[in-house]
């Protein structure tokens, strides 16, 4: 699959649904169509992807991590980390100056909370337990294979790094054997991967043409300036931050970068969700950015969770739009704070479509703005999730070439395979 024939899907797919938008929104063969033929091909595609995340996501942390000895381990978790946590304030920054700057909801009708109640968010999701212990508890499942099943990335990589460190201090002829057999997993669900990338462009014009023909009426002006906000620090981010990052600590041309990012991103974007395209960047980053595997397993895969960039930022400007909408005023230090949340919840957000809403919705609680005000954006939240989940990857690959880079200026590192 080659990525023309994903750019003609996105622009057949968008173009289509736009044109039957326009010309018969209403009609009962538009919504027949939606409902049984474009929207079940999206989701098979996407379902395909998301049935191998768990035997990949998996397999490929115990491979990285195995790869490894442990003194490189604790370097590269560490780099991670630092980079991720230090990255999501910049990106948070960005946001958040944004919509102070340019007020996307100031001037609002005050009839606004009303129209509100009305949209469809009936309550907030319960929120979840935000105590330092009650984070740090929840990271460690009490069931593996009920994490598995539940999609609790968190819960799985917890599982997958204790796994991969014990399988490193196991010295036996048993253990080296199922080291290969994980191998043998990954291997076998990359092979499984590239059958289902070769129907991307049917999945990826058959999303886009469901989103496209059911968006429409006549939106609200602060929704159109907040979601030209959101874009415009998405798109700040991507190309003036990861340029600068690429250049000083990847030392990376970022136009070759992009070049080569171009696959995974345009995946991210069509399946708005980072877990799902974690195959795609897998692939991308051994085959085009030409990172040692090592390195982009492991950060891609922890990263396919935690370096959240792009919801981190889009979260910091829907609290700050929705407040200035409802006419909430945030101190600097409340908006502070604010940054500080979406940083951890840019972290503990999970790499599948639509996860920051509930964030959102918990976050809006914590500073009295009405939850409600999530009715305003739902309509435009897949198109937002496309472009943030687009960062979110293009953030994992950028900080797999600047650790790759890190750990190759270490002596003691495994020397990457080029350049
Ligand atoms: N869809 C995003 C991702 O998968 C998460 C979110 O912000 O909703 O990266």
């Amino acid at each position: 699959m080659k990525p023309r024939q994903m750019i003609i899907a996105l622009l057949v797919g968008t173009l289509s649904g736009l044109l039957v938008n326009a010309l018969a929104a209403d009609a009962a063969w538009v919504t027949w169509v939606v409902n049984n033929v474009s929207t079940v091909i999206g989701q098979l595609f996407i379902r395909l992807l998301f049935v191998l995340v768990v035997p990949l996501l998996f397999s490929a942390l115990v491979m990285g991590i195995a790869e490894l000895d442990l003194k490189d381990l604790g370097k590269l978790g560490g780099r991670t980390l630092a980079y991720t946590v230090v990255v999501s304030i910049i990106a948070v920054s960005v946001g958040l100056v944004l919509v102070n700057v340019l007020q996307p909801g100031a001037g609002a009708d005050p009839n606004i909370r009303t129209m509100a109640g009305a949209s469809g968010i009936k309550a907030a999701p319960q929120p979840m337990d935000t105590s330092a212990a009650g984070v740090i508890l929840s990271m460690v499942p009490e069931n593996a294979v009920k994490a598995a099943a539940n999609g609790d990335m968190i819960g799985i990589i917890v599982v997958a790094f204790i796994f991969g460190i014990a399988l490193t201090r196991t010295r036996t002829a048993a253990a080296r054997q199922l080291q290969g057999v994980m191998e043998g997993i990954y291997d076998v669900t990359m092979t499984c991967i590239n059958g289902v990338m070769r129907l991307a462009p049917i999945g990826v014009g058959a999303l886009l043409f469901s989103m496209t023909a059911r968006v429409g009426g006549g939106p609200l002006k602060q929704v159109v300036a907040y979601v030209g906000v959101v874009m415009l620090g998405l798109a700040f981010h991507c190309f003036v931050v990861y340029s600068i990052l690429l250049r000083t600590v990847g030392r990376t041309n970022p136009i070759t970068f992009f070049r080569g990012a171009r696959l995974a991103m345009i995946t991210a974007f069509s399946t708005a969700s980072s877990t799902a395209t974690l195959p795609t960047a897998l692939l991308v980053a051994e085959h085009q950015l030409k990172i040692p595997r090592g390195v982009s397993r492991f950060v891609l895969t922890v990263g396919a969770t935690m370096n959240q960039n792009g919801t981190a930022l889009f979260e910091g400007v829907t609290v700050l739009f929705l407040a200035q909408l409802y006419g909430v005023q945030l101190a600097f230090g409340q908006q502070a704070l604010v940054m500080f949340i979406c940083v951890l919840a840019g972290i503990g957000t999970a790499g599948v479509p639509a996860a920051s809403l509930p964030v959102i919705a918990m976050i809006l609680g914590m500073f009295k703005i009405p939850p409600e005000g999530l009715g305003f954006i739902l309509g435009f939240d897949r198109l937002l999730d496309m472009s943030r989940t687009t960062l979110n990857v293009t953030g994992d690959l950028v900080a797999a070439v600047c650790v790759a880079r890190g750990a190759q200026e270490e002596p003691s590192a495994p020397a990457p395979r080029d350049d």
